[in-house]
């Protein structure tokens, strides 16, 4: 690695120490980005890795809210508003207990990156909050969406930050927030928030959109390397809004999804996974994944002892992790190996720690990096945001076709990239030098901002 760079990592780790999820991602993306960076010498003097690293702005809230029982509650509520190099502030927001100042920094830092591959001007962030939807009732959830959005209200517009959902934010979370929003700005500003239900503003197929750019993207690397999904097994860890469209477009192609899992354990059924059952118990019930087994006696339900999740031990061509960060672990990576994985697709954001990536791109796994594979569905976010200035609607087969052929060219750009540079088949390379060459050209052009 040259000076330059351990420079940066050094006062990076120096200056957040406390921070370990922002440091990974800031770590993971400056190791692969040498090659670039050795050919720019003139990056140093603009301290172009130091400002790509630094958040431009954070913003951090309290939020009260009054829980059923008449007690007051308080919450903390974040935006990281990372970049608008190449766009407005744009990226999801998460409640969920373990969110904090470290999580939303590497989110918001994956989100730049990740933003720029898809090729359209949105720039990158990330928010939430450390409340925990689970077990709350629909009125608790409305009263704390509209507490959140009464202070996030300023911060945020269609043409500045364009939040959307998350882990624990799906279509009703978006709908309070963006009521109140509505509520307090008195202006129907239809672009302010994406993953809206479609009937007040919402793309067809963005609720689809991650899981199906995940299988797309997996499509277009197997492909590659002269394979397909057809008549492959496939595992997949979440069962949440990512995992469930994954396993529905993994299903489209022929491969058979044998597992999938919640926080608590995994199912697995070697008869396939039967994705209508997961999503009355996922999406309508809002129950565990351990119900499944009350339908399907015969499937199997194994219980998270410790931090490697029982899926990664189930014998797979293809795994996905759809559920969360740091996820698939280097214990999870050699049992996948050890079992003869051949792909592993990231729907996810950072699952995979960097001791596990490392060791699955060393034993000749197929990596399909977050940044590029989970890319689907902000790149339809963009497309909803386009929809609501042009005040007009895509059919979904309109917007699939959109956002198949932005996988592809996703898919192209990580492959060219990694082709270039010397690391080929490597896309985690890939995807980070593709992205970068793009962010350091803006930034340079921009000035000293
Ligand atoms: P959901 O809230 O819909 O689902 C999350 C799933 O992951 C649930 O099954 C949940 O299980 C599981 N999960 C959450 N936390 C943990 C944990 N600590 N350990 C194990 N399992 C866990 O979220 P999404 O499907 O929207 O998001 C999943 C991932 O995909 C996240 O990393 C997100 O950042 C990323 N992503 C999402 C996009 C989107 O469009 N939704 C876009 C790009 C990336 P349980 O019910 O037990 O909590």
């Amino acid at each position: 690695m040259s000076l330059y760079l351990e420079n940066v990592i050094e006062t990076a780790k120096r200056k957040n120490s406390n921070e370990p999820e922002y440091l990974q991602a800031v770590e993971e993306v400056l190791a692969t980005i040498k090659p670039v960076v050795d050919n720019h010498p003139e990056y140093e003097k603009i301290a172009l890795l130091e400002r790509m690293i630094e958040p431009e702005r954070i913003v951090s809230f309290r939020v009260p809210w009054v829980n059923d029982e008449g007690n007051v509650v308080v919450n903390r509520g974040y935006r990281v508003q990372f970049s608008s190099l190449i766009g407005p502030y744009k990226g999801g927001l998460r409640f969920h207990p373990s969110v904090n100042q470290s999580i939303m920094k590497f989110l918001g830092f994956e989100q730049i990156f990740k933003n720029a591959l898809t090729g359209l001007p949105i720039g990158g962030a990330k928010g939430g909050s450390d409340f925990d939807p689970k077990g709350k009732s629909d009125n608790e959830i409305m009263r704390f969406c509209q507490s959140f959005m009464t202070e996030l209200y300023r911060h945020i517009g269609q043409d500045v930050d364009v939040p959307a959902g998350d882990i624990g934010v799906g279509g009703r979370e978006v709908g309070y927030l963006f009521g109140q929003y509505k509520r307090i700005k008195n202006a129907y500003e239809g672009g302010v928030l994406t993953g809206k239900d479609v009937c007040y503003g919402g793309s067809l197929a963005r609720t689809e959109a991650t899981g199906y750019g995940l299988i797309f993207f997996m499509r277009e690397m197997l492909k590659a390397h002269n394979n397909s999904l057809e008549g492959k097994t496939v595992t997949i860890s979440g069962s949440g809004n990512v995992a469930i469209y994954a396993c529905q477009k993994a299903y489209a192609y022929g491969a058979k999804v044998v597992a999938m899992s919640d926080s608590n354990g995994c199912i697995y059924d070697e008869n396939g996974i039967d994705l209508e059952l997961i999503k009355r118990i996922k999406e309508v019930e809002r129950g565990r994944i351990s119900e499944y087994t009350k339908t399907h006696p015969n499937a199997q339900y194994i219980e998270r002892t410790d931090e490697d999740s029982p899926v990664w031990k189930i014998k797979t061509d293809i795994a996905l992790p759809c559920a969360t960060q740091n996820e698939l672990t280097l214990n999870s990576a050699k049992a996948l190996v050890e079992n003869g994985v051949i792909a592993v697709g990231e729907g996810a954001n950072m699952p995979c720690t960097i001791e596990a990536t490392n060791y699955l791109l060393e034993h000749g796994v197929l990596v399909a990096p977050a940044k590029a594979a989970n890319a689907g569905g902000v790149a339809t976010s963009a497309i909803e945001m386009s929809q609501n200035s042009m005040r007009y609607y895509y059919t979904f087969e309109e917007v699939e076709e959109k956002l198949d052929r932005i996988m592809v060219n996703i898919f192209n750009a990580c492959k060219e990239a990694s082709d270039t540079y010397g690391c080929c088949g490597n896309y985690v390379a890939g995807a980070n030098i593709a992205a970068f060459r793009k962010l350091a050209k803006a930034m340079k052009a921009q000035g000293v901002v």
